[in-house]
């Protein structure tokens, strides 16, 4: 069979472009390398992630928000947040949110500054778990006919005029097109000769998942330190940032080593006396220079990826998903010419670019160098005004994004 779409990565990028092909009668195959849906990393702790306004009036507008919000983490109804999420969202204080860890207050936010922005029920920040999001992705494409398989990793692509062909678990396939939303080491992006250009990373990112001696000897929340960054939730969550160059990337870690990592980082005499889960990230910041080449095309991860700072990179992938979808299916039905799918670039492109010099501005504040330690002096000062305050949120909240 000749599938219309067929998309690489069964993530929440992938899972919303199925939905929206779906929903236009697209008929989409959606391979996934994972064998199965779960993983320690989509779940609390470290699979907290922040949706924001335009991703909130995306599902809202699909009639998925209510099964998505019921999975939310921090319902105030749902009492005190689980233990390990963000330190920042378990505090009194009402936060807005924070850039490069500094963080502006919610009632500083002048929301009347936003003129074009229409009323919107849906609010502007909700914090969820990227497992419970993809179920809730997965069950609407499915219930929509798209077919997903899992263990099929993609491992070759060969482009022709009218279809792609696609190896992937051993198996052929082919569709008329091809949408690679296969993360940041996208194998599609690879096989096309995708041009992925940027940055090199600055420091290596370190999520781990511990039991500590005494949880004391660390003070919640965030902290920059003379090495790096420390962010501790109690009771055993922890992200560190090192200045090492990306060195750290991929190396694996145990006990002794999460141990010496903390102990450097934080400056304090921590004692890990388990190692549950380590996992590393990057500020490396690359974007696709073409977000389509013939029939194959990138959203999500694939086509742009930077730290995760401030919580942009899933929501600017569910950004590509909606306004691809709808295009992608009228030139599938035949409704509209190739050249409607030049407009994902053109409109796609410059929001992720501004993105990704979004978190490089972070990573200069964030630098454990003086200069970068009294120019963040100086963005929380500004961040404690209101119009500071408000800045900040209309990019954080995505409240200023005009697609
Ligand atoms: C610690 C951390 C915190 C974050 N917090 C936030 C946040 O609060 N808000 C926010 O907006 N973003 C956040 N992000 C970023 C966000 O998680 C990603 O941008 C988002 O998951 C990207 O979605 P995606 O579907 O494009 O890619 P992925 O989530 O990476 O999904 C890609 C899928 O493709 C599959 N795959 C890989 N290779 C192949 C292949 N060859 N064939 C088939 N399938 C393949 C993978 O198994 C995976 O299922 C955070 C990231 C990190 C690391």
């Amino acid at each position: 069979m000749r599938y219309d779409v067929v998309i690489a990565g069964a993530g929440p990028v992938g899972l919303l472009l199925a939905c929206e092909l779906g929903q236009a009668g697209s008929a989409v195959l959606v391979l996934e390398q994972a064998a199965s849906p779960d993983s320690p990393l989509k779940r609390l702790p470290f699979g907290l992630r922040g949706l924001n306004a335009p991703t909130l009036e995306a599902l809202d507008r699909r009639g998925l928000l209510d099964a998505v919000a019921a999975g939310q983490v921090l319902k105030p109804e749902k009492g005190p947040p689980p233990p390990g999420t963000a330190h920042w969202l378990s505090q009194g204080r009402k936060l807005g949110g924070h850039f490069a860890g500094i963080p502006f207050a919610l009632d500083n936010v002048d929301s009347g500054r936003w003129p074009w922005r229409l009323r919107s029920p849906v609010g502007t920040q909700m914090a969820v778990e990227l497992q419970a999001l993809e179920a809730v992705l997965a069950e609407r494409a499915q219930a929509l006919g798209a077919v997903i398989l899992r263990g099929a990793g993609v491992q070759s692509v060969r482009m022709g005029a009218d279809e792609v062909q696609v190896e992937a678990g051993g198996q052929a396939f082919r569709g008329r097109w091809l949408v690679g939303c296969d993360g940041g080491r996208s194998t599609v992006r690879k096989q096309c000769g995708f041009s992925f250009a940027g940055t090199d990373p600055e420091f290596t990112g370190h999520s781990l998942s511990v039991e500590l001696e005494d949880p004391t000897v660390l003070s919640p929340g965030r902290h920059t330190t003379a090495q790096g960054m420390c962010n501790f939730n109690p009771p055993g969550t922890i992200a560190l940032a090192d200045f090492d160059g990306g060195a750290g990337h991929r190396q694996p870690l145990d006990r002794e080593s999460a141990q010496a990592l903390l102990r450097r980082i934080s400056g304090r005499e921590a004692t890990i006396t388990a190692l549950h889960l380590a996992t590393t990230w990057t500020d490396g910041a690359r974007q696709a220079t073409a977000y389509r080449r013939g029939r194959v095309l990138l959203a999500g991860d694939a086509a742009h990826v930077h730290s995760p700072l401030g919580g942009q990179g899933l929501n600017l992938g569910l950004g590509d998903a909606m306004n691809l979808g709808w295009k992608l299916a009228a030139v599938v039905r035949g409704e509209a010419a190739d050249a409607l799918l030049d407009t994902y670039q053109a409109e796609r492109h410059p929001i992720g670019a501004r993105v990704l010099e979004w978190s490089r501005a972070q990573v200069a504040l964030m630098r454990p160098s003086a200069g970068s330690r009294a120019l963040a002096a100086i963005v929380a000062d500004l961040a404690e005004t209101r119009d500071g305050a408000t800045y900040l949120a209309e990019r954080v909240w995505g409240v200023g994004q005009q697609l």
